[in-house]
């Protein structure tokens, strides 16, 4: 297959760029690089360009005859949204409808969408399963939302033939030790937690501890970034015209703060200093996946169930590339 990776020098997109390459499948990168790292995809052809450079991706879809679209250009940060909504309404609205029209122009239907768990908002039943009322909390969220439900009417209207795919926390690294998180800066628990044990910041803090979980402080669903991957390389094979899929990617299990803090003292042998602060504006106590209707669906299920070896992926990368693709 032909494929056009949308952000896929990015993190979780890298992963799956070099999961398609493995599998033969032919890859293309659309990358404007204002996040992604060129260095994360080595292998694959590279247009540096604008998502909202309708022509180029126009011309790049038609020029490298693409077949399916996954589109991973979206900014995730829950509290950037927050300061600054316009550039999430700028760049996960207003790039991801430039790209569909481009798609609708060019008549490429097929189409794998990085939607969150951020879209549910902070519902009160957990584990989350899809039917749960989607009503986000934070402009982020919100826009993923945007993107789900024009899809579902580009489905109708259009034939299009997509799946929205809700990740819960994405973490870890290929065991490869090549491709890895590199974010700047860094707002992630795993990686500033593993900055710690490499001796680039003195401590973790961490965001509140009086939440009514187990140990009070919040609980999330970490999935490792290659079951992303192959969670993607599996909707692309149920794609229907004019349908959509819409499914969660966890791994069903939750896992508090202070438990990774406590795998991640384990995984390096460093003693991690940690200190208690102030909950961060946005954050539900607990975010886990009804990860039942995936298996269902897809065919799929994460294969990296015990978060310390997630963990443990995320250290080798740490571990080598101390600064990232900058290293
Ligand atoms: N967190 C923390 N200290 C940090 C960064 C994150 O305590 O320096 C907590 C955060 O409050 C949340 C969890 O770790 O409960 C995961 O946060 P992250 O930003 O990694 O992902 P999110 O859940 O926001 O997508």
């Amino acid at each position: 297959m032909n494929v056009l990776v949308v952000g896929g020098a990015g993190y979780i997109g890298s992963h799956a760029v070099a999961m398609l390459h493995a599998a033969g499948h032919k890859v293309v990168v659309y990358d404007n690089l204002s996040r992604g790292h060129a260095a994360a995809v080595p292998d694959a052809t590279l247009v540096r360009g604008d998502l909202k450079d309708q022509d180029l991706v126009e011309r790049t879809l038609t020029d490298h005859g693409i077949e399916v679209v996954m589109h991973f250009a979206a900014f995730a940060e829950v509290g950037e949204s927050v300061r600054d909504p316009a550039v999430y309404y700028q760049n996960n609205v207003v790039a991801a409808l430039s790209l569909l029209e481009a798609m609708r122009k060019t008549d490429v239907k097929k189409f794998i969408f990085s939607s969150t768990t951020a879209t549910y908002g902070a519902p009160e039943t957990i584990p989350i399963a899809e039917t749960t009322p989607q009503n986000p909390i934070n402009p982020y969220g919100f826009t993923k939302l945007v993107i789900e439900r024009a899809l579902a009417d580009y489905a109708n209207a259009y034939g299009f033939a997509y799946a929205a795919l809700r990740y819960f926390n994405a973490a870890g690294a290929s065991p490869s030790g090549k491709i890895g998180e590199h974010h700047d800066p860094e707002s992630h628990l795993i990686p500033i937690v593993l900055q710690v044990a490499l001796g680039q910041r003195e401590h973790i803090t961490v965001f509140g501890k009086d939440y009514p979980t187990a140990d009070g402080t919040c609980i999330r669903d970490y999935i490792h970034v290659d079951d992303l991957a192959s969670a993607h390389m599996a909707a692309v094979e149920k794609l229907q015209p004019g349908k959509g899929i819409q499914v969660n990617l966890g791994t069903g299990r939750g896992t508090s703060v202070r438990e990774i803090i406590d795998a991640c003292r384990e995984v390096t042998g460093h003693p991690i200093p940690t200190v208690i602060g102030e909950r961060r504006p946005g954050d539900p106590p607990e975010l886990v996946a009804d990860a039942r209707l995936a298996k269902e669906l897809l065919g799929w299920e994460a294969r990296y169930t015990d978060f310390r070896d997630i963990v443990s992926t995320a250290w080798k990368w740490h571990q080598s590339h101390p600064h990232g693709y900058d290293s």
